[in-house]
């Protein structure tokens, strides 16, 4: 993975090409759900030859995928001995279950170290992780306990070795007991951004204790420390890099961050169904994708975006044979980027700027992804928590929160905010206590019940 990373760009896109039509080929053989994709589209996988006749097979949107699920959308007619469930996060009903084969799992278990050594990290360093909290209710923390690697290998003996899924195992504990030696503090409770002082102190000096070479941990957690340790000028724990998980960063909170831990601050990307896609090699550097696990599409109405502009994006995941995803629309909007990466490697890099869905719309058809408006709203003196809502065309409400907002008027926040989107616009904003998670766990900073415009 190493080498394919620093390859020449024309290799590592021929080599991507070719996996993706391999992919294709399968799931129109073996996945009824494509070959129907594929015939409604008029094409055949021999007809794609160059990324414009991709376009012509319609995306594939996560409930489709849980629709067709199990028997149209896996493959048929190959053994399934050795296929796994992999399940996202969140609440059992937003909760998306696919098959791993094999190859897939093991191309994901070295992807997370390919992103974990991205930047430098080495292997066997601490991490600290913060999770959102559904993942202490759904994953369970009655976990049995896992035996130690010399215990494992006494039970499964000699023969265990040459047992590909004994050998699977192993790994996974060497992964978990060697490897990334991760610790797993508990989520925020219901009270969400705004924690008690003591709350997160506690956190500080349990940071300040382990001494992590990585912490990971949800935006707002990441915010909400950040804002703690400004607020209070206690000395920022020693971290040796930071990466936010479940969502990325508006530039503006990147370097909140960035400054009151006085650390970097990375993006990696990736989700449960589609394990590591993309890790930035330095801090804005720009997410570099796995291009020989992944293909990406940046789209919008249908066609290819350029760079720089705003589009869907679109994953197919070349590894996974069991239950191919292909034009998978990942729920998120982002930008590519062009032109080559000091770091030397040849994959090609995009940004991601926030939900498709949350997108706001403002007349006459402006689009601001979340990161846009953050960084607005992070300038704007007194705004430490915000979440905005686009009711409809012209309605937003908009919620503040949080500390340090002596001298902030909510008439003229309006106004500010309404002038930013675009004039002719109402925006009703409100103080309130703490801005509190969804369901998942995970925290919306803003939304929108207009139509998704990409
Ligand atoms: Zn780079």
């Amino acid at each position: 993975m190493r080498r394919f990373d620093f390859a020449p760009p024309d290799r590592i896109r021929s080599a991507q090409w070719s996996a993706l039509r391999g992919i294709l080929k399968d799931a129109y053989d073996l996945v009824p759900f494509y070959r129907e994709r594929f015939e409604a589209a008029g094409l055949r996988p021999d007809d794609v030859r160059s990324p414009d006749e991709l376009l012509r097979l319609a995306p594939v949107a996560r409930d489709e995928v849980a629709a067709h699920f199990p028997d149209r959308i896996t493959a048929a007619g190959i053994p399934r001995d050795d296929w796994r469930f992999a399940a996202t996060s969140g609440t059992t009903s937003q909760r998306m279950i696919v098959f791993h084969d094999f190859a897939k799992r093991e191309a994901v278990r070295a992807a997370a170290v390919r992103s974990f050594r991205f930047t430098g990290l080495r292997l066997g360093s601490r991490s600290v992780e913060i999770p959102p909290d559904v993942c202490n209710v759904q994953c369970g923390l009655k976990r049995e306990a896992e035996p130690s690697l010399m215990d494992y290998l006494r039970s499964v003996g000699p023969k265990g070795l040459r047992d590909r899924e004994a050998m699977a195992t192993f790994r996974g504990l060497v992964e978990r007991q060697v490897v990334f030696r991760r610790v797993t503090l508990s989520a925020f409770d219901a009270r969400g951004t705004c924690q008690p002082g003591e709350v997160l102190d506690e956190y500080v000096r349990t940071l300040a204790a382990a001494r992590p070479a990585l912490f990971k941990a949800l935006p707002a957690y990441l915010l909400a420390l950040a804002c703690r340790i400004r607020r209070t000028g206690q000395e920022p724990p020693p971290v040796g890099e930071i990466r936010p998980m479940g969502s990325a960063l508006a530039p503006s909170a990147r370097a909140r961050i960035a400054e009151a831990f006085r650390c970097p601050v990375v993006e990696d990307y990736g989700t449960a169904e589609l394990g590591p896609i993309a890790c930035e090699c330095a801090p804005g550097s720009g997410l570099h994708l796995f291009s020989d696990l992944f293909y990406i599409e940046h789209v919008r109405d249908g066609a290819r975006v350029g760079p720089g502009d705003l589009g869907r994006i679109l994953i197919t995941d070349l590894t996974n044979r069991a239950m191919p995803l292909i034009r998978y629309d990942i729920g998120d909007a982002g930008v590519r980027l062009d032109g080559p990466c000091p770091c030397g490697r040849g994959t090609e890099r995009f940004r991601v700027v926030g939900r498709t869905r949350d997108i706001l719309v403002v007349p006459p058809g402006r689009l601001l992804p979340e990161h846009t408006v953050t960084d607005y709203l992070y300038a704007y003196t007194g705004v430490e928590w915000f979440q905005i809502l686009q009711r409809s065309d012209r309605r937003f409400d908009l919620q503040v929160a949080g500390d340090g907002q002596d001298g902030l008027s909510l008439e003229a926040l309006s106004r500010d905010v309404a002038a930013y989107l675009g004039g002719d616009v109402r925006v009703h904003v409100r103080r309130v206590e703490t801005i509190v998670p969804e369901s998942g766990g995970k925290y919306r900073f803003m939304k929108s019940l207009a139509r998704n415009p990409l």
